[in-house]
């Protein structure tokens, strides 16, 4: 073999793995935040007034690859059909069922995977994907039709309840978190460096906004959610729907299993140097008054014994927002 084609093969193969590796990456994380989403999804389903059938799977499409990576994600996770298995959370109806990491869906219910469109180097089909299978009917078993390895496979699944949400890794090296009503996005840096229960309390707060439908209530009260959220009349109704996501963290994390101080350390961590000094945004309490605020709500839930912990004043979502955040916040001292 001349020399420079046995090099040319050995490059080939360096880049395959390389490829490999990012591919492999980028699964870990999403499936690292996939399995949080779902612990604190299916934990508070009590608590959540809006329930998709949790299945416990993470799915990916091959048209989130750009165009020059597309083939090789092709080849290596083995898509035989638009839409694939991603990963399995571990206990979940999905495992149970025997549906496998890598199987290439056709049908989940009676939505029909092939019917989906979505335009390549976007998540639209993902999306979409997701969408319909969160609009399947709670409570009933779900017949699942997949290849693997080129068989069709036929598994059926009994869902579990679960808070309906989508959860989203942003790849991007900034810290950024948010919540748009239906689903939690937040960027893969909070999980390089952060602890499981850490992202989780993270994460937890982005959820409480959508389970206390903010969003909605925000937009009811006519407020700004551009450069402007930081004046006026926006102040208050932001500090009150931060300070409630805070307040509901806390129980959110208790009932998944993780302790609900991890909401404390955080905010301990991240504060003082991404949410203090001049980049502290005027919509969001200091950081110090949100951990003497949390302090002050896990000392109360601690006392209730029944599990899930409901808090009692979960019903406020079903009222305007009232802006009175003063009542809510403890003051650092
Ligand atoms: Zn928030």
């Amino acid at each position: 073999m001349a020399a420079a084609s046995c090099f040319g093969a050995v490059a080939a193969a360096a880049e395959a793995k390389q490829a490999a590796d990012v591919f492999e990456a980028v699964r870990k994380a999403d499936l690292d935040l996939g399995r949080i989403g779902w612990k604190l999804a299916t934990a508070n389903a009590a608590l959540c007034d809006r329930l998709e059938p949790g299945l416990g799977f993470q799915l990916h499409t091959l048209d989130q690859f750009d165009d020059s990576s597309r083939d090789a994600a092709r080849k290596h996770f083995g898509f035989a059909s638009a839409v694939a298995v991603e990963g399995i959370f571990p206990g979940s109806p999905a495992e149970r069922a025997g549906l496998h990491v890598d199987d290439s869906l056709l049908h989940v219910g009676n939505v029909d995977i092939a019917a989906i469109a979505g335009k390549s180097g976007t998540t639209q089909r993902l999306v979409a994907t997701q969408l319909a299978i969160a609009a399947l009917p709670q409570g009933q078993p779900i017949e699942i039709q997949a290849l693997r390895a080129g068989e069709m496979v036929k598994v059926v699944v009994q869902p579990l309840p679960a808070c309906r949400s989508r959860f989203e890794l942003r790849i991007a090296r900034d810290y950024n978190a948010s919540a748009d009503g239906t689903m939690v996005q937040i960027s893969a840096r909070f999980l390089d460096t952060y602890s499981e229960e850490q992202v989780a309390a993270a994460v937890a707060h982005e959820f409480s906004h959508n389970i206390l439908h903010h969003r909605e209530r925000l937009e009811a009260r006519g407020v700004d959610f551009g450069l402007l959220s930081g004046f006026g009349a926006n102040v208050k109704y932001f500090r009150e729907t931060e300070l409630r996501a805070d307040l509901l963290s806390v129980y959110l994390l208790a009932n998944a299993g993780y302790p609900p101080g991890a909401s404390i350390a955080f905010w301990r961590s991240f504060g003082p140097s991404k949410a203090g000094g001049i980049f502290r945004s005027r919509s969001h309490p200091h950081w110090r008054d949100r951990v003497a605020t949390l302090e002050g709500e896990i000392a109360r839930m601690e006392k209730l014994s029944v599990r899930p912990v409901i808090p009692v004043w979960l019903g406020e979502r079903d009222q305007p927002l009232t802006g009175e955040w003063q009542a809510l916040i403890v003051r650092h001292r």
